[in-house]
């Protein structure tokens, strides 16, 4: 950060592509909110981490070009110190992408690969020794392979996508509806045998509510499936701070092990598995069932 303040076009010696034009501006620093207490229990915390976020290819000049991350002395997860105003607007529309509505280009079609199809096809042998329900809610649905991979197995599979870009191409690759909305502010009367988060919460404002809001819309006995970062993993034990997650501009929270069990519990969810990903370096994926308020 002193560095860019210093010389505002040090980008362009970093032999970086997605840099070449990038000009640090000051005023960029006003755009950021500065978040103080910890998002997921509201205590204080101490700085833990500076990464170089503008080494992501998915970098913007929205972002501070080095990430702040804060450890919470209370509940040890981990939060964004700075992140931009702008990608804090609510947007609380609900809207239902049908396939059909916008022309489908004949080669439309997705590049998932077999490898990740196989991780979801696991993903839900597993789920499926804790529930025999059918009924699944996705909250983000990436390039719809679970959503694919769940038709195959036979499960009914309503999907939640907070970006209209990717509702509209997944709808009309795999001809299902898609809602559109912020997770946060969606409604619906129906009730979940099973409810996945598939790296959603890292992403989330207020990742309790988020959480609150899957153990609302879940059946008794319900289960939920949760992907995310985990950053005191034995992949980051062994790699120290050379993984993208530190780097990552759009994440704002990052959990531990124990700093999400202790979160999860006080929610009402007990831990039925737990296990490294195979999908992204670093993650975890824990199964949990509703117990009680
Ligand atoms: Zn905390």
């Amino acid at each position: 950060m002193e560095a860019f303040k210093i010389k505002n076009d040090l980008a362009k010696f970093l032999g970086l592509d997605h840099l070449k034009n990038y000009i640090f501006k000051e005023e960029v620093l006003s755009e950021q909110l500065l978040v103080d207490n910890c998002p997921i229990c509201g205590e204080k915390g101490a700085p833990f981490h500076n990464a170089p976020c503008y080494n992501m290819i998915n970098y913007t000049d929205n972002f501070l070009p080095s990430k702040l991350w804060m450890k919470c002395n209370s509940c040890e997860n981990l939060y964004s110190k700075y992140y931009p105003h702008k990608f804090f607007n609510t947007n609380h529309s609900i809207k239902v992408i049908r396939n059909g509505v916008t022309p489908t280009p004949s080669h439309l079609q997705s590049n998932v690969s077999t490898h990740t199809l196989r991780n979801w096809c696991d993903i839900l042998n597993n789920i499926s020794e804790y529930s025999n329900g059918t009924d699944i809610l996705e909250i983000g649905i990436g390039k719809g392979a679970l959503i694919a991979t769940a038709l195959e197995f036979g499960y009914s599979i309503d999907c939640i996508e907070i970006d209209e870009n990717i509702a509209y191409e997944i709808s009309n690759i795999l001809n299902h509806d898609i809602i559109c909305c912020d997770f946060l502010n969606f409604r619906t009367d129906k009730t979940y045998d099973i409810i996945t988060m598939g790296d959603v919460i890292e992403h989330l404002s207020n990742p309790i509510n988020g959480l609150k809001k899957a153990y609302s819309l879940l059946n008794d006995d319900g289960v939920l499936w949760i992907s995310t970062p985990n950053y005191n993993s034995a992949f980051n034990k062994l790699h120290k701070i050379n993984t993208a997650m530190w780097n990552e501009p759009y994440h704002l929270t990052y959990f531990s092990k124990t700093g999400l069990e202790n979160i999860i519990k006080k929610l009402g969810f007990e831990i039925l598995d737990y296990r490294i990903s195979i999908n992204y370096n670093g993650s975890m994926e824990i199964i949990l069932k509703k117990v009680r308020i």
